[in-house]
């Protein structure tokens, strides 16, 4: 298939299965060269750093490929208090992060008040963007922690197939899922969906699905990932997801959506030592080193052979710098919002001004 400027945007099912499923690598090296060009053309070289507190191991959702899930009876469990999250965030924030994820799961153990209450002194004590990815709450919590100072809010869809959804999340269904997304980017936030791959009984036609829902979705981020079994978890012996369809979604989802911040994913990294760099010849251009206490670590396994798991905050930094510029890209320096949002943002700003 000739991918072509104009239409590539509009690519269909079809064509995008096409893609997916390709044995000719001319084609699928197109596809890799096209999508480099259009994420250089769209950011130029950098790459934007996102440093992630995993601040509790605690769920209480049960989603079957997943470590944390509260019938994990083997794992151990932490939960670190706000004063040690704070001090953690603040750190990052010194060693020149612009953005800090806070990530755990499920864990109604912090009220809506404590993570507004975390928010907003992370705020007054760093020049910082939050971008929070905690799992559900109702929409009362999601607006008391945009007023509080979050800007952005993680949550996949992670698997756009309703029946496979439902399977893997038992007593849950993707258009709840989905509205969860719909009320966060209505409140304001930049909105980040995204997909494991290579899930038990996902086809290709379920990624071109992914795809095409998060385009429908208009997310300002994408966390695309393989699935990785976890021995702790029914899904234990099954396959899993390669590093080449990861890849591939990557830069499908680039040509789709030029603007959407693509991570090369923590899970990627698994898939070889230099997946993530890798990564940034597809189209990703955003890498979230851990900066969670060293301690915390090997305790959150959400799956098997999460890497840097041994070292330090700064360690970290530097490793994954190092990476980027190997990878002959630029650290960021910004806070790395959406670009589709800023316009957004400011066109409804001067709509205001027009209204007022
Ligand atoms: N509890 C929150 C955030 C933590 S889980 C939430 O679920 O949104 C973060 C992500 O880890 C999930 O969205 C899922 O896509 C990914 N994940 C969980 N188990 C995984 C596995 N076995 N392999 C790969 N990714 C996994
Ligand atoms: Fe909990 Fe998130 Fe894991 Fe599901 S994916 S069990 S919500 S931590």
């Amino acid at each position: 298939m000739n991918l072509n400027q104009e239409q590539d945007t509009n690519l269909d099912v079809a064509e995008i299965v096409s893609l997916l499923e390709s044995s000719d690598e001319s084609e699928v090296e197109a596809l890799r060269a096209r999508a480099e060009q259009v994420c250089l053309k769209t950011f130029g070289r950098d790459v934007y750093l996102r440093a992630i507190i995993e601040f509790s191991n605690c769920c209480r959702q049960d989603c079957l490929y997943c470590g944390l899930r509260r019938s994990n009876a083997g794992l151990k469990r932490y939960r670190m208090n706000t004063d040690e999250i704070l001090e953690t965030a603040v750190r990052a924030a010194g060693l020149g992060y612009k953005t800090i994820v806070l990530q755990s799961g499920e864990d109604p153990y912090y009220s809506d008040a404590d993570i507004a209450r975390l928010i907003e002194a992370i705020k007054s004590r760093a020049d910082v963007a939050i971008t929070l990815s905690l799992g559900e709450r109702d929409a009362a919590a999601y607006r008391s922690w945009i007023e509080a100072g979050a800007n952005r809010y993680l949550m996949r869809h992670e698997t756009s197939n309703p029946e496979l959804y439902a399977r893997l999340h038992p007593g849950h269904t993707l258009e709840q899922r989905l509205d969860h997304l719909r009320t966060l980017k209505a409140l304001g936030y930049q909105v980040g969906a995204g997909n494991m791959v290579g899930l038990p009984g996902q086809t290709t036609k379920d990624i071109a699905g992914d795809l095409l829902l998060m385009k429908e979705l208009d997310v300002d981020m994408a966390g695309i990932g393989p699935f990785i079994p976890n021995p702790s978890t029914p899904l234990g012996d099954t396959e899993g997801g390669t590093l080449d369809l990861v890849l591939r979604e990557i830069a499908l989802l680039r040509i789709l959506m030029p603007e959407v911040m693509i991570p090369a994913t923590t899970a990627l990294g698994t898939k070889g030592s230099n997946a993530r760099e890798e990564a940034f010849r597809w189209g990703a251009n955003v890498i979230m080193p851990n900066v969670t206490p060293m301690r915390y670590r090997p305790m959150y396994a959400l799956y098997p052979g999460k890497i840097c798991t041994d070292q330090d905050a700064a360690q970290c930094t530097s490793c994954v710098k190092a990476r980027v510029l190997a990878a002959g890209r630029t650290v960021g320096m910004g806070y790395g919002h959406s670009p589709k949002f800023l316009r957004n943002k400011a066109q409804r700003v001067q709509a205001q001004e027009v209204i007022q």
